[in-house]
């Protein structure tokens, strides 16, 4: 039996996607830059999926540019809005995705920026009135912090940092990589600035997303080299990519809420089953177990350590995707930066599961039941080693 239960790592293609999809892997064939019949098919179905997004999201066509994925969408917020306003100071957090902490740290090592980082509570969350005091004493400022977090799911309150960056002036970028599709962003309600989706998070395919650039702003291209997407990204268009995206992007508005009650509820099913099988002491990383808080779709567990390796490998050999990271000293990686920005517990192993609409009750009772048997035989082993050691002493 396989069980896929890492869908904030990537989902699989719906269904729907794929039919939307075919077409262009077939007859629709052409460059959407040609002018003929063959590119024009093309060039109608991009300018279709644009609005789709930008009718979804409350903003305009001419405010959503294809790229191909969150990485380079950051990337080209980040180190162009520096570059075209000259900046000298970004805040963002410590528990930030690579893709926004090291596009910053590169441009602090090149001297262009400083780097102020907000102050986060126990569980994760931004410490708004910090963030509002490295405002004050910062004007013509960059914040980054995203919506939701990746490894733990805690959700960010995007509308009072938006607000805050109004009343101080500033540029707000947020990576809402983990939330498009999942939570509603109505951005007639509240201003961003910049914001950024990547496909594959919600049933689209890999290798495409989208940035949001709100009208005020004109950023240099960061790949050169066509006049594809009004100039600002060169390069003929992931047609397939794109047709996909917007698909998936409806269909998960569709869906919205019948998703939502699904993933809420498998979540509630794993926490209190691990919860109430009595394996050890069992934690939840920042604010996971929450209904509110944190994704739907997102639980992040701290177990204590296996003597017999770790636990997501051996999940993975008995068929059940997840991921995590290690501060287990017998494993020795050295574990995820974002859990070692809020906790200091050492030794011990965080497992993050991630659900979609096509997990069901009966993969979760199995994954719960899997870990009680690793606990069981891992537990036995540790006694008949430590029975085996008494031996040794006895017989020395
Ligand atoms: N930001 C966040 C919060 C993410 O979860 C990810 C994907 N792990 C990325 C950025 C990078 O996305 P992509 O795979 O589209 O480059």
């Amino acid at each position: 039996m396989e069980i896929y239960c890492d869908s904030a790592a990537t989902t699989a293609i719906d269904p729907e996607v794929i039919e939307a999809i075919l077409p262009y892997l077939t007859t629709n064939f052409g460059n959407p830059s040609s002018s003929h019949w063959a590119g024009r098919k093309v060039r109608e179905m991009i300018d279709n999926s644009r609005n789709t997004i930008a009718r979804l999201l409350g903003v305009t066509a001419e405010e959503i540019f294809f790229v191909s994925g969150a990485t380079e969408a950051n990337n080209l917020a980040l180190s162009e809005s520096i570059r075209e306003y000259e900046l000298t100071h970004a805040i963002t957090s410590k528990i930030e995705h690579k893709a926004v902490l090291q596009p910053l740290l590169k441009r602090e090592k090149e001297g262009d920026i400083e780097i102020s980082y907000v102050k986060l509570d126990k569980k994760g969350n931004v410490d708004l009135e910090h963030l509002e005091r490295l405002l004050a004493a910062n004007p013509q400022t960059l914040i980054s912090l995203m919506h939701a977090n990746n490894e733990i799911g805690n959700i960010t309150d995007i509308e009072a940092i938006s607000r805050l960056a109004k009343k101080y002036n500033a540029i707000f970028h947020t990576d809402t990589t983990q939330t498009i599709g999942k939570v509603k962003i109505d951005l007639n309600e509240f201003p961003v600035d910049f914001l950024v989706g990547s496909s594959h998070k919600f049933h689209g395919p890999k290798g495409v997303g989208f940035i949001y650039i709100n009208k005020k702003h004109k950023l240099k291209p960061q790949i050169l080299g066509g006049a594809q997407e009004k100039g600002q990204r060169g390069g003929t268009e992931n047609a397939i990519g794109i047709v996909g995206l917007a698909k998936a992007l409806e269909v998960a508005y569709r869906d919205f809420d019948s998703i939502h009650e699904k993933t809420a509820a498998l979540k509630q099913r794993l926490i209190s089953q691990l919860e109430n099988r009595g394996i050890a002491e069992i934690g939840f990383n920042g604010e996971s177990k929450s209904e509110t808080k944190s994704l739907s779709s997102i639980v992040n567990v701290s177990f204590p350590c296996l003597q017999s390796g770790s636990l997501v490998n051996s999940l993975d050999t008995f068929g059940i995707a997840v991921s995590g990271g290690s501060a287990c000293s017998n494993l020795g990686n050295g574990g995820s930066h974002v859990i070692s920005a809020i906790q200091h517990e050492s030794n011990r192993e965080n497992v993050r599961f991630s659900f979609s609409k096509f997990n069901t009750t009966e993969e979760i009772d199995h994954i719960v039941n899997t870990i009680v048997k690793i606990y069981e035989v891992d537990n036995s082993i540790a006694e008949d080693t430590a029975s085996a050691q008494h031996s040794f002493s006895l017989a020395l």
